[in-house]
């Protein structure tokens, strides 16, 4: 068989182009990560080939033995990298992502159209907890769901629990979810349960930003307080795109969440599981119980923390005023700035918006890089005032605007910084 670079050399320069991109840029975006060597040479394995429909030891395809003892390894290091008793806690790692994952939570505990209350996506909640717009049901959990957003006390850019207890009180939600895409801070567990409590409603953790950290345990552990917690594992976890189900073994509202949730990933949902994918998740379950994982997960905190200071001292206002986690959240709005446009200039200067692990003194000279951007993000906004993205990325491009040279001048410092940290190979 001919290799990727002979059978298809187009295909294989675009994924040079994008290794070499991942390289030089400072990724700084907190939904993603650089998974290990071992684990993208367990996705690019011959696992990829095999159907294995159902759990292991009942498959509706033959030959599975080895798929078997595979998913049941899987499984086992996931219940172990989150410190869990396999008598209380059982583990689906066959859902294909995220979304997927919490939608077959949804299908495994709700009927359609009951009621369910996650963080609202501009307080930094994500599409799948049940997004929608005065105008529009955007995301098929509020299209089968009826959903009801709690949000953040915009003065402390913390969960507005209180609002939470009352509006849940006048809705009774039949689930809560905990969880977000953009919250710099722990979640208050023990609240929410009691919230959840008091109305009779399930409650689930969508731990998919921040369960490298609760494998480390440096954050809040949601297993003591909730009945189902997901997670995507490609994220602070650091393994291959895919999602995870935990669920309480015991009945929860009298209901066996096992069979349910197993039942909704399979048949409900999906078929065949991604055998290379759950290869690969097993590999970063074995390292997440390392103490290089924990020194590793560690250091991603101290230098979000590092960042967080120094944009402080840099005069910007961060969401909630710091971080407890992996994330920092600006408040552009101040400074009469636009994400977008911070996030265009930025990514022209070889700044992805997200993190890396990086000693803490570096993430003083990534903060200043960051301060440097904006300030060329709002220069720019100035020259070009009141017209549209794409006009001002227009005037920002053209040889005759003079800002040319300083996003080049950034672009090739940021560069320089990031060529110190090698990448894995394709
Ligand atoms: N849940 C949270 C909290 C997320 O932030 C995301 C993605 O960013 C997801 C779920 C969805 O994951 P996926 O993109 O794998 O569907």
């Amino acid at each position: 068989d001919p290799s990727l670079s002979e059978a298809d050399p187009h295909l294989y320069s675009l994924i040079i182009k994008e290794k070499e991109r991942q390289f030089k840029c400072l990724e700084l975006i907190a939904s993603e990560n650089f998974t290990s060597r071992a684990v993208m040479e367990a996705v690019g394995s011959c696992l990829t080939n095999k159907y294995s429909e159902g759990l292991p030891g009942k498959r509706y395809y033959g030959g599975n033995e080895f798929i078997d003892e595979i998913e049941t390894l899987c499984q086992r290091r996931a219940l172990s990298a989150f410190h869990l008793d396999d008598k209380k806690w059982g583990v689906n790692v066959q859902t294909l992502s995220g979304s997927p994952a919490n939608f077959a939570v949804y299908t495994a505990l709700l009927k359609p159209h009951d009621r369910i209350m996650g963080l609202d996506l501009p307080h930094g909640g994500h599409l799948s907890h049940g997004f929608m717009t005065s105008k529009r049901r955007v995301s098929a959990t509020s299209i089968f769901f009826e959903s009801m957003p709690y949000r953040l006390d915009e003065s402390t850019g913390l969960v507005d629990y209180e609002m939470l207890e009352k509006t849940a009180t006048l809705f009774r939600p039949k689930l809560i979810i905990a969880g977000a895409s953009a919250y710099p801070r722990d979640f208050d567990f023990p609240r929410m349960r009691k919230i959840a409590d008091s109305v009779g409603a399930f409650l689930m953790m969508d731990m998919a930003h921040i369960s490298g950290l609760v494998a480390a345990s440096i954050v809040a552990d949601p297993f003591e307080y909730c009945d189902v917690v997901t997670t995507t594992t490609h994220k602070s976890l650091r393994g291959p795109r895919g999602g995870m189900i935990f669920y309480k073994k015991d009945p929860v509202l009298d209901m066996d969440l096992e069979t349910a949730i197993n039942n909704a990933v399979f048949p409900g949902l999906q078929g065949g599981p991604h055998n290379h994918t759950i290869a690969g998740l097993a590999v970063c379950l074995q390292h997440a119980e390392s103490p290089e994982f924990k020194a590793y997960q560690t250091q991603v905190v101290s230098n979000c923390r590092a960042l967080a200071n120094r944009l402080v001292e840099l005069g910007y206002k961060l969401v909630s005023g710091g971080t407890d986690n992996h994330l920092v959240l600006v408040d552009l709005r101040p400074l009469g700035m636009d994400g977008a446009r911070a996030e265009k200039i930025l990514d022209m200067s070889s700044i992805t918006l997200n993190k890396n692990s990086v000693p803490e003194s570096d993430c003083i000279a990534v903060a200043d890089f960051i301060h440097e951007g904006v300030q060329i993000a709002i220069k720019a906004k100035d020259s070009v005032k009141g017209k549209k993205l794409n006009d001002f990325m227009e005037a920002v491009k053209s040889p005759e605007f003079n800002l040319k040279e300083s996003i080049l001048d950034l672009k090739m410092r940021v560069e320089g910084m990031t060529t110190k940290f090698p990448l894995p190979g394709v």
